[in-house]
């Protein structure tokens, strides 16, 4: 009998903490599968995401439907963000992590100020100024906008050419679902080297789990879990219709990745692999709420830059009222949307909070020995949250799952 492949994920990832761990030094013998397996995933993904959105805009017919279904996805974008932000400032004010915290342990974190952009560039950098630019470097928000546009002039052409080119693209998205389903294969053994080589570098960091970094961890923790153990399925159940079990099963081999990895980008094409295969949700309705969620839907990095924050304000022992909190929500809803899906850019997100409520830069080094654990944490969250997302508004549009 074979193992059920979210089984195989979890062994490996059970036997790379073991191996990470106890053989740190031979971790140079595992860690390139994992190098290799990343490489896989990011070599798919822009051939995947655009090929993905162009048939999905394609299919989708009128462009009433098409605002439609933006205006959905984002309401339930900013909802949920809104929602975890409110658990995070939630816990963080009952347990108060950072009262009479040792700042003396604060690490230096370079590059802060260049990882800041602010938030208007960030809009008008949607529009590229050369597409294969956009492609190389990986703009998420710019390929996805092209592709929109390319998708939706196609359904202006004439018959010939429409039928061309939406023949062309189906086939080529087709091919990529099929190279998508090879690469995940390896994912076993891709987790193992990357988790193996994670924790042989993080266990230095054991010691910083007594005292108020043990606490604060412990504050985003209660978060994520309340987010993404009641108030999701709480919307999957009751605005979707759905099961939220049979869902959370359906989608086990992604989610996994995600912790995994940190990185909702690099987990994209496992996500709408599963969301398409397991929840059995339309091409039209993945292609659009995935792509656009792996970047600008982050729940749990909204939870995060909230806790964090705040946790950074009562180690200086600064007292932010509920003005300064109200700043916060908001300003934690703005980075988790300008947070690109890549391993740690929450982190240097949370620089937008601390500019605008007035606290130290520095401070973001007082939290960088535990980031890696909220990391992954907060990765299979946002995952998680786009899925639900993608689900709910599947339903929402009359369409039949297999997660019902
Ligand atoms: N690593 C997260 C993600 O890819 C972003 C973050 O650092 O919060 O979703």
């Amino acid at each position: 009998m074979k193992l059920k492949l979210h089984w195989q994920i979890l062994i490996a990832l059970v036997l790379a903490i073991l191996y990470g761990l106890f053989l740190p030094e031979y971790v140079g013998y595992v860690k390139w599968m994992g190098d290799l397996f990343l490489n896989a995933l990011r070599m798919i993904i822009v051939p995947l995401v655009l090929t993905s959105i162009i048939t999905g805009v394609t299919n989708i017919g009128s462009e009433k439907n098409l605002g439609r279904l933006g205006l959905k996805t984002l309401t339930y974008y900013v909802v949920t963000s809104l929602f975890a932000i409110l658990v995070g400032l939630f816990w963080v004010n009952l347990l108060q992590p950072g009262v009479g915290a040792n700042l003396g342990l604060t690490q230096k974190v370079t590059g802060l100020e260049a990882a800041r952009q602010s938030f208007g560039k960030t809009l008008i950098d949607i529009i590229p100024k050369n597409i294969f630019v956009a492609f190389t470097k990986g703009k998420m928000l710019s390929i996805i906008f092209f592709a929109l546009m390319f998708g939706y002039f196609i359904t202006r052409l004439g018959e010939k050419h429409r039928l061309i080119l939406t023949d062309l693209f189906d086939a080529f998205f087709e091919a990529m679902m099929k190279l998508t389903m090879f690469i995940i294969k390896f994912t076993p053994l891709g987790i193992f080297g990357i988790v193996a080589n994670v924790v042989s570098r993080q266990s230095g960091h054991l010691g910083a789990l007594a005292g108020s970094l043990g606490v604060y961890m412990i504050t985003v923790f209660l978060g994520l879990i309340f987010h993404a153990t009641i108030t999701l399925p709480t919307l999957v159940k009751f605005i979707g219709k759905l099961n939220p079990v049979k869902h959370a099963k359906a989608m086990a081999t992604a989610l996994l990745t995600a912790f995994s990895t940190s990185s909702s980008s690099a987990t994209l094409p496992l996500t709408m692999e599963a969301i398409e295969n397991n929840a059995g949700v339309s091409n039209k309705i993945s292609s659009f709420v995935l792509p656009l969620g792996a970047t600008v839907n982050m729940d749990g990095t909204a939870l995060y830059e909230c806790v964090a924050a705040m946790f950074i304000a009562q180690a200086y022992g600064i007292h932010l009222g509920f003005i300064q909190q109200i700043v916060v929500v908001f300003t934690a809803l703005l980075a988790s949307i300008g947070a690109a899906g890549i391993p740690m850019a929450g982190l240097v997100m949370i620089t937008i909070i601390l500019s605008a409520v007035g606290l130290p830069l520095e401070g973001v080094g007082l939290i960088l020995a535990v980031d890696r654990i909220l990391d992954m944490s907060r990765t299979t969250v946002n995952v998680w949250s786009d899925s639900c997302g993608a689900v709910i508004i599947a339903k929402s549009e009359g369409e039949k799952l297999k997660v019902e």
